[in-house]
């Protein structure tokens, strides 16, 4: 579970990188949109990375990699000041004048601004999130980076650290009513940020033909920010002994707030409550497909002998686990990965669901040791503005697993799942919707692209395989798919219920071990993950179910015009937008030509 999440992020992460300011001139000429609202966008970004250098290093625009934002007043009295001139700036465009690609960029910046001002205002994470505050990603970014060499890396680094005591300082004044659960988050991450400046960072700069007194002064700071860490760590044990059930904050962040946190983070044109009885429904439904399905093999090939089980749940997990046990030797696993990705190619050209482009080859390859951190398999792809670097599968060896978390590991993707993952991940999942938005590059898409869209398509790709008939409709595939896909309708329902219900973790347990058939492990850091995050796991059930909305409304829009091929090429044409603007897109575009026809004839 943890694996294929940490990819999604992954992928999301890789696609941003290797953004520079110098693609700004190539987005201009190659988008022939209003020359003033591209001056905007320019002056939009400039802003947006001057006030979010942090952020800009990660999306690869490493022009503020000396630079570390304190949170203080001052600072978000700037942002407060950029939300108003923005907005002021951005109203003065009519949507409607322009074209589409900018109608999208145009949304996608207003959404930002208001949830901005939402996020700072109103939800405050700065006064109650205390593991906001972590200056080790930071720093790891550029101390690890490949952009620049390592004395220029160390010189930039000698600027930045100089701001840390600063930085805590502003964290601790900002905590004012901290959860327990972020609280300790807090404690281990910021230990953990410790090794960068106890070690990391004094090896790298011993390594280094920097002049002794630059070495002794980066020594020095680097000193001071381990101290501000450690104070900020003993600051955060000291609060955590105030921190009882009865007087910290809760993690559930309540109805109200979280209904705003899924319209401004997924942009779904559903709200919260009406996705959730979607999610119920899907839940009913899926059980009830997966124990007809489970019967059958019960009683046909893996217990024939013996009587079905009267608990209907006890039963489908019993064919879960004997279907399990099928799967590839810890030393073939890359091997089988790598022999998939051609068949999957084959089998959307040869039933045309949609172009694939061959000079963009997906390569599979091990993970290189630097990104070992998150195991399993990842799609490793070039960002808009560096269309010529290669796409890689990344696959992690199973040789530092011990025999135990090898089987473990490979029984939860076996046989069946792994072709499951493949579609996710590569084709025609998240590697083949990249190649579509590289098509149509948006500075802007890929800054706020949203990740119901992304997520979403990939869940959607894996129906959608299977009901082309990928796989000749072996029950035991869509047994699998039908666990796998439970998992994301799951998330939603846990998310959901958690923090804008009154969900109990017991229950919560329950409803993952017994009704999503998860393992102890998985259930139980799907709970702390929940805990510590709002929405994000609603993600992937909501644009699935978006995507298969809009084409059943499709269908019957088009009737025997409707063209599955067309419809995916349509759909993934607009870049990463929130599937409901894509929607408003298609219809009108549906629109305009069938006036076009009738003006004709
Ligand atoms: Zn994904
Ligand atoms: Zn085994």
């Amino acid at each position: 579970m943890t694996i294929f999440r940490s990819n999604c992020f992954f992928i999301l992460f890789a696609s941003l990188l290797l953004i520079t300011t110098s693609c700004k001139k190539k987005n201009t000429s190659e988008n022939k949109g209003n020359t003033a609202f591209e001056q905007f966008k320019i002056e939009f970004l400039d802003r947006l990375w001057e006030l979010n250098p942090v952020w800009a290093v990660y999306e690869g625009n490493h022009k503020y990699d000396a630079e570390l934002t304190v949170y203080d007043e001052a600072h978000r009295k700037k942002i407060t000041e950029f939300v108003r001139s923005m907005s002021e700036k951005l109203n003065a465009f009519d949507p409607a004048s322009l074209n589409d690609a900018d109608k999208t960029d145009h949304a996608l910046i207003d959404n930002h601004l208001k949830s901005t001002d939402w996020y700072l205002n109103v939800f405050k994470k700065y006064e109650w999130d205390p593991s906001n505050y972590n200056v080790g990603g930071p720093f790891d970014v550029v101390l690890t980076g490949r952009h620049a060499s390592l004395n220029d890396r160390l010189k930039a680094i000698e600027k930045k650290l100089g701001k840390v005591p600063a930085f805590y300082e502003a964290a601790k004044k900002n905590i004012k009513s901290p959860t327990a659960e972020h609280t300790q988050l807090a404690i281990e991450n910021n230990q953990g940020s410790l090794i960068i400046f106890e070690k990391a960072l004094l090896d790298s700069t011993e390594k280094s033909d920097l002049p002794q007194a630059t070495k002794n002064n980066i020594k020095n700071l680097s000193e001071k920010a381990a101290e501000s860490i450690k104070s900020y760590i003993a600051f955060l044990e000291n609060l955590q002994k105030e921190l009882t059930p009865q007087k910290a904050r809760s993690f559930r962040i309540g109805k109200e707030l979280y209904d705003s946190k899924f319209r401004f983070d997924l942009n779904s044109g559903y709200s919260a409550e009406q996705m959730l009885q979607k999610a119920l429904e899907r839940k009913k439904y899926l059980l009830n497909e997966m124990y007809k399905i489970s019967l059958k093999l019960w009683q046909e090939k893996y217990f024939k002998d013996k009587k079905p089980l009267e608990d209907s749940l006890g039963l489908i997990k019993a064919v879960i686990t004997e279907i399990a046990k099928q799967h590839v030797r810890p030393e073939e696993f890359s091997e089988a990965i790598e022999k998939q990705i051609p068949a999957l190619a084959k089998f959307v050209d040869d039933k045309k669901l949609l172009t694939q482009d061959p000079s963009k080859p997906l390569k599979v390859r091990p993970t290189p040791e630097y990104e070992r951190g998150v195991a399993g398999a990842s799609i490793s792809a070039p960002g808009p503005y560096d269309k010529k670097a290669d796409t890689y599968y990344n696959v992690t060896p199973l040789d530092g697993y011990t025999p135990e978390q090898a089987e473990s590991y490979l029984r939860e993707y076996n046989n069946y799942t792994l072709q499951i993952l493949n579609i996710h991940e590569a084709i025609p999942g998240h590697y083949t919707q990249l190649v579509y938005s590289n098509k149509a590059p948006s500075i802007i898409k890929s800054v706020f692209g949203n990740g119901a869209m992304v997520e979403g398509w990939a869940v959607y790709s894996e129906l959608m395989m299977l009901e082309a008939g990928y796989g000749n409709n072996n029950p035991e595939l869509w047994l699998m798919y039908y666990k796998w896909n439970l998992r994301s309708v799951i998330n939603f329902i846990l998310d959901y219920s958690l923090h804008a219900g009154n969900m109990s973790e017991e229950d919560a347990f329950q409803m993952l071990t017994k009704e999503g058939f998860q393992e102890k492990a998985e259930a139980e850091g799907k709970i702390r993950r929940a805990k510590l995050t709002q929405v994000q796991l609603c993600s992937y059930f909501t644009g699935f179910q978006e995507i298969c909305e809009l084409k059943e409304e499709l269908k019957d829009v088009l009737d025997n015009e409707f063209n599955l091929k067309k419809f995916h090429e349509d759909f993934l044409s607009y870049g990463s937008a929130p599937v409901r603007y894509i929607r408003e897109l298609m219809l009108t575009k549906i629109e305009k030509s069938s006036t076009k026809k009738a003006e004709e004839e």
